[in-house]
């Protein structure tokens, strides 16, 4: 199948290309992401493959279908970048990696949590320049702290086992509930108990019409003072001007965040010659107890095996017989 990559990076070539057996499949890769006006590259190719960022809304649908593009393969589990009602009413299918290395993006949040609290990056920095003080580089026991889950499907089981590991009280909101978790010692509240309760919340669900701003000035105000908040999901679920004010006036103690609402202009790019544009971004760099990874969350050699793995398969089950591994439905 001639498949047309979006957003592509040296890691997108690196392990797809070693994965693509006997070059069954044709692999175009395309630096620039897809949107509306770079959909014209769609011509001649039957699949495209895109990342989180690209935008595949109903422009974007209109063009590809009249291309000829009849898959759409998502190298991501999220897609809420995906119109999926303009996806099927052009007869495009959808498919994705619904699960890959779920562990890769816990430990990242796990990451995340303890940089923020014993300031390991600001430590490297002073030891570097000679500076071995560790005055203001207080941080707090893990261990017996309360951990609040938002969200506890694959991703978030990894971490509830993670933050078990380390001794801490696991509370958890989802809209079902894992006994399996259950069974480890999670306790199942709800949002407003989580938000009341936890010292540290940790964002693992998916956005959603529901879950778009789920931290906005009114959770905020139901957090324990000095809260850590942590988002490795998706960056709409957090009003990001919302957390500034809460970190302005110390509700909010720590934030850890590896996506980020407007990251399709920054994220994945090199910027560090020009005049960052957006405010809310440089506002948040600016603060000592805000730490933001660019979307590496599920950045680990064993991720981006399956990731390359478990796309191909999905192209080759549709190539082959029009079956739909891993389809998203609307
Ligand atoms: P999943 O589908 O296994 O789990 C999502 C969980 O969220 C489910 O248990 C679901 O019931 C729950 N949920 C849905 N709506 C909810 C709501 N309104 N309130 C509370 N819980 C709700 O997904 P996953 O594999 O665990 O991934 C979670 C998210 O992580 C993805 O949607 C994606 O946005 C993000 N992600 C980020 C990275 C990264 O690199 N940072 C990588 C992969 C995934």
């Amino acid at each position: 199948m001639k498949v047309a990559f979006f957003s592509t990076k040296s890691y997108d070539k690196e392990y797809f290309t070693k994965f693509n057996t006997d070059n069954i499949h044709e692999l175009n890769f395309f630096e620039v992401p897809l949107n509306a006006q770079t959909a014209v590259l769609t011509v001649g190719f039957d699949a495209i493959c895109v990342f989180v960022n690209d935008i595949i809304n109903q422009e974007t649908i209109e063009i590809i279908s009249k291309n000829g593009i009849k898959l759409i393969a998502l190298r991501c589990a999220g897609f809420n970048n995906v119109d999926l009602k303009a996806a099927r009413e052009h007869q495009l299918k959808v498919v994705r990696v619904p699960a890959y290395s779920p562990e890769s993006v816990a430990e990242h949040a796990a990451a995340l949590i303890l940089t923020l609290n014993r300031k390991t990056h600001k430590a490297y920095n002073r030891v570097r320049e000679g500076n071995f003080s560790i005055e203001n580089l207080t941080g707090f026991n893990l261990f017996g702290k309360t951990v609040g889950v938002i969200g506890t499907g694959l991703i978030g089981t990894a971490f509830c086992k993670i933050m078990l590991g380390f001794g801490c009280k696991v509370l958890a909101y989802d809209v079902r509930e894992s006994s399996q978790l259950v069974e480890r010692g999670v306790v199942y509240k709800t949002l407003d108990d989580l938000l009341k309760e936890s010292e540290i919340i940790s964002l693992h669900c998916p956005l959603t019409p529901e879950t778009a701003h789920l931290i906005d000035a009114t959770t905020i105000s139901k957090m324990k003072d000095g809260v850590m908040i942590i988002n490795t999901s998706r960056g709409a679920l957090v009003e990001a001007k919302d957390a500034i004010e809460g970190l302005k006036n110390g509700k909010i103690g720590y934030l850890g965040i590896d996506v980020y609402e407007q990251e399709a202009d920054l994220f994945f790019q090199d910027l560090s010659e020009s005049v960052i544009q957006d405010d809310t971004i440089a506002r948040l760099i600016s603060f000592p107890n805000v730490l933001i990874t660019g979307h590496l969350g599920f950045f680990t050699k064993e991720a981006l095996e399956e990731i390359a793995t478990i796309t191909l398969n999905n192209l080759s089950a549709f190539e082959n017989d029009g079956e739909l591994l891993n389809e998203v439905k609307s």
